[in-house]
């Protein structure tokens, strides 16, 4: 079975990981591939590195390294090397670049710098962190560099556009957002085996990821919504908001600007084009949905491994109940 997920940082990571769990658990498995097509819109260039967030934290996660508590970052980590460049007056002062993670950013920005794809680097890593033998094939849904900005209100009445970064972690998304705009989304091509992952596979996953900067993103890429929409696979989501609220992070804040209702069926609502299954919060289960969506309500918070490897569960068994029944009409599967 090939199932292909479209994952964001924590949320995704976390997920991706329960389902890992839950595979490994099944009875009389069926050998199975998991590609993770990683979000890039958060990456950012910093002290002349490049770091890519969302794909760190799967990295870090699915290998065994991430830090637990956080949820990104490498346990056990240190801070002497950031320290020293605070010292030097070298910043910046609000993104944490652990001493280990700085050896992940190293080595992607020396890889990049020889000519390498930001694929081909992140195979290397995946390499690294064991992912092939776990079953997990990880893919940046682009090796075009991309940028999330946020467009905030200036002091003159105007606007200007920021970091997305500088957005989530500096001002903790507290700055109004006017739109989002992604520098080079317009011109980049989704990556090597990205679009065939998508519709060759059996199943297609959205976990509980930001739906406009991690999951969005991801669909913006030139091509892969379209082949989102068209596979055959069933495609099942999972909602990132319980009750109208994010579990973590500032997903209602992103939601503003579009003019989304901040709840699982306003983020449904975005998905309507290609989505068969959703999974949401039992508080949600009584909202109105889009029609020929199939709609199942559990508790939907990933408390420790053995939650979110039962939410993984969840989706995969709405899959297979999908896969089972026709096409709504109206919807272009394939
Ligand atoms: P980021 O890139 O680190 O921000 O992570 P993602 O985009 O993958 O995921 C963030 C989203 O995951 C947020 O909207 C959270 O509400 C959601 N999330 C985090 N933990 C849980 C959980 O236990 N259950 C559900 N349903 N959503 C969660
Ligand atoms: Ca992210």
């Amino acid at each position: 079975m090939q199932i292909t997920v479209l994952a964001g940082g924590v949320g995704g990571a976390r997920f991706v990981r329960g389902l890992l769990s839950h595979l490994a658990t099944r009875e009389a498995p069926e050998p199975t591939t998991v590609t993770v097509i990683g979000n890039t819109g958060d990456d950012i260039t910093l002290v002349g590195l490049r770091v890519c967030p969302d794909l760190d934290t799967l990295l870090y996660t699915l290998g065994g390294g991430v830090d637990e508590d956080q949820g990104w970052g490498r346990a056990g980590e240190s801070t002497r090397v950031a320290d020293e460049l605070g010292t030097l007056g070298v910043g910046p002062d609000w993104f944490t670049l652990g001493d280990l993670d700085l050896a992940t950013h190293l080595a992607r920005s020396r890889w990049l710098a020889q000519g390498l794809t930001l694929s081909e680097v992140t195979d290397r890593l995946a390499q690294r962190w064991g992912l092939p033998e776990r079953g997990v094939r990880l893919l940046p849904a682009t090796d075009t560099p991309i940028e999330t900005h946020v467009v905030v209100d200036d002091d003159a009445g105007g606007e200007r556009a920021i970091h997305f970064q500088e957005w989530w972690v500096r001002h903790g998304a507290s700055l109004p957002a006017r739109r989002f705009s992604v520098a080079g989304l317009g011109g980049a091509t989704a990556a090597p085996h990205v679009l065939d992952a998508v519709r060759g596979a059996d199943l297609v996953l959205l976990p509980p990821s930001n739906p406009v900067v991690s999951i969005g993103i991801i669909l913006g890429v030139p091509g892969i919504r379209e082949a989102v929409r068209g596979t055959r696979a069933p495609v099942v989501g999972v909602s990132p908001l319980l009750g109208g609220r994010p579990v973590r992070g500032h997903a209602d804040a992103c939601l503003a600007p579009l003019g989304v209702e901040v709840s699982a069926a306003g983020v449904a609502g975005i998905y309507a084009d290609f989505l068969d299954g959703w999974l949401v919060d039992d508080a949600d289960a009584d909202a109105r949905y889009p029609a020929g969506v199939r709609v199942r309500s559990l508790d939907l918070l990933m408390r420790d491994g053995a939650g979110a490897a039962r939410l993984a569960g969840a989706a995969l068994d709405l899959g297979q109940e999908l896969a089972g029944t026709p096409v709504p009409a109206g919807r272009d599967r394939r």
